[in-house]
């Protein structure tokens, strides 16, 4: 067995599902402590990560991903359990094989294979293992400024290439993924009996015509500002209802004969680049301008977020930082990469919001596998996968 897929057992078979990642923290602390790389253990109010750095010089490269996992439903787990870390034939099974924990000793075995290099003279590699990656990021919220302003790192952003470790199917790198908002509009008519319209304002009538004006609004939207990386803004109307109604001073859920009175309804914002830069200031300038619209005599319309904003991130295909890993895959596998955006939120606006160069994703595995059971991920993807971060942080040491 070599020293990294025992390294990914290891890992898979402590269990951390988001917010009790403290043991398989202390493993991968002291198994670094161990290999003699420096390592620094960050504790936020209870959240661990863990940081560790071989070589001595700058350029550095960061490599980063997550050590928690979602919680498996043990039950549609058949080949073998979700803490077994099993061998069966190409594959090596468990919660997080994939996502992250595979990716996550690819990293470390990388650092380590650095330390021993000519390189390490004159550049860095980090890993930066982080807690609570599947729930809300906060364990990047909290690594990225301890590392960028630890008196011992003397990082700069500038000079800085970071990755961030997930599953992108081995040759595919992910670009970007789009910032999103939930909104929560209500509206306020006035309830009457429906053989009488006439006496009331129809919130629900209300609510169709904002929702049917929606389609020409994001498609203004994606005109005026356009995304070559993520491409297109997208909002769509989730739940609605319109169940109140009010009679003779009374709020009743509405009948089939009640005009109501009250209407809600979500909805889910996808937003590119130029509308959730700068803290989403021109979204909410456009969709207040857009509400504003709506206005009719005898309505009342309000509208707020449901949680804050989730940033997005989106890196150019020509940045030098892309340029250099896709030659690196090209190198290592004999595939050109492709490029892809990925659908859900991810660490990296945290990165790219301290102002540094930011991979959105990039790794070995399989990413349409994860969050499922009997997750795995292909020994040589491992291994090779392993090499293309070495031989990146490598490349990214020697460019100038
Ligand atoms: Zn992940």
């Amino acid at each position: 067995m070599t020293p990294l897929i025992s390294l990914a057992q290891s890992l898979i078979k402590i269990p951390s599902i988001s917010g009790t990642e403290g043991k398989v923290m202390k493993f991968a602390s002291s198994w670094l402590k161990k290999s003699g790389l420096k390592v620094f253990e960050q504790n936020h109010n209870g959240l661990v990560n863990v940081v560790c750095v071989a070589g001595t010089g700058n350029p550095t490269t960061v490599l980063t991903t997550h050590l928690d996992t979602v919680e498996p439903e043990k039950k549609l787990w058949r080949k073998t359990n979700p803490y077994s870390a099993k061998i069966i034939g190409s594959r090596l099974y468990g919660l997080g094989a994939s996502d992250a924990k595979g990716i996550a000793a690819a990293m470390l075995w990388a650092a380590l294979s650095f330390n021993k290099s000519v390189e390490a003279k004159k550049g860095r590699v980090i890993v930066a293992l982080v807690s609570d990656e599947e729930r809300n990021g906060k364990g990047s919220k909290v690594v990225v400024p301890f590392i960028k302003q630890h008196p011992s790192l003397h990082i700069i952003p500038k000079s800085t290439s970071v990755i961030v470790g997930e599953p992108t199917n081995f040759t595919e790198i992910s670009l970007g993924s789009r910032g999103n908002v939930f909104i929560k509009v209500l509206i306020y008519g006035k309830g009457a009996h429906s053989s009488r319209p006439k006496e009331g304002r129809n919130a629900a009538q209300k609510t169709a015509s904002i929702i049917a004006a929606l389609p020409d609004f994001v498609e203004r939207l994606n005109q005026h500002h356009p995304d070559s990386v993520l491409k297109r803004t997208d909002i769509t109307a989730t739940s609605l209802s319109s169940n109140l109604g009010v009679v003779k001073g009374l709020i009743t859920p509405t009948k089939l004969n009640t005009l109501p009175g009250e209407a809600n309804f979500t909805l889910d914002c996808r937003l590119s680049q130029p509308y959730f830069q700068n803290n989403f200031r021109l979204f909410w300038k456009k969709f207040n301008e857009f509400m504003a619209g709506q206005r009719e005599a005898g309505f009342k319309l309000a509208w707020s977020k449901i949680h804050p904003e989730v940033p997005g991130h989106a890196i150019q295909r020509a940045s030098p930082l892309i340029h250099r890993l896709a030659e690196v895959i090209a190198q290592e596998t004999g595939v050109k990469p492709s490029y892809r955006i990925a659908m859900g939120a991810n660490d990296a606006p945290f990165w790219a919001g301290a102002g540094f160069e930011v991979v959105n994703e990039y790794g070995p595995g399989n990413s349409n596998i994860i969050h499922q059971p009997d997750e795995w991920i292909s020994l040589s993807q491992l291994k090779k996968g392993a090499e293309v971060y070495l031989s990146f942080s490598k490349a990214w040491t020697n460019k100038s």
